[in-house]
């Protein structure tokens, strides 16, 4: 038996040729490393043709997918310093709140209109020092 044609090669490949020719060729494959070798040559050209196999069409679907997973997990990923941007907010309008409830926040907004500029000051260290305690209870509580 001659050897394969590449045309034929091509067609055993996509599966044109009845069973017997098939099976032939099949048989030639594997005892012919000549035909083997350009068995292996057709198929890596026809990679490129979209009708070929749909084992090749699975493979590159799971291929797609799987990069859809990862390009999926890197953005969520991407999320975490939004997120953390977010719990820094909460955090500043929880002190701002929190100084609004004590009375301290209203308490300065009244001292800064005040002329008596003694007690403005002296309100101001006391805020100070209130809003140090609070944001060094606020950085033992994210610590957690
Ligand atoms: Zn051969």
């Amino acid at each position: 038996m001659s050897h394969i044609s590449p045309e034929k090669l091509s067609d055993y490949i996509t599966n044109l040729l009845n069973q017997k020719e098939q099976q032939a060729i099949e048989l030639h494959i594997h005892s012919c490393d000549v035909c083997l070798s350009e068995y292996l040559d057709v198929i890596e050209n026809q990679t490129l043709d979209v009708s070929l196999s749909e084992s090749f069409t699975d493979v590159t679907m799971d291929k797609m997918n799987h990069h859809k997973q990862r390009k999926e997990k890197i953005q969520r990923s991407s999320k975490l310093p939004i997120n953390k941007t977010l719990t820094h907010y909460v955090i500043a309008a929880g002190l701002t709140l929190l100084l609004m409830l004590t009375g301290v926040f209203q308490g300065f907004l009244d001292m800064t209109n005040s002329t008596k500029i003694e007690e403005h000051q002296s309100f101001t260290t006391q805020f100070m020092n209130n809003k140090n305690d609070i944001l060094d209870y606020m950085e033992g509580d994210e610590k957690q």
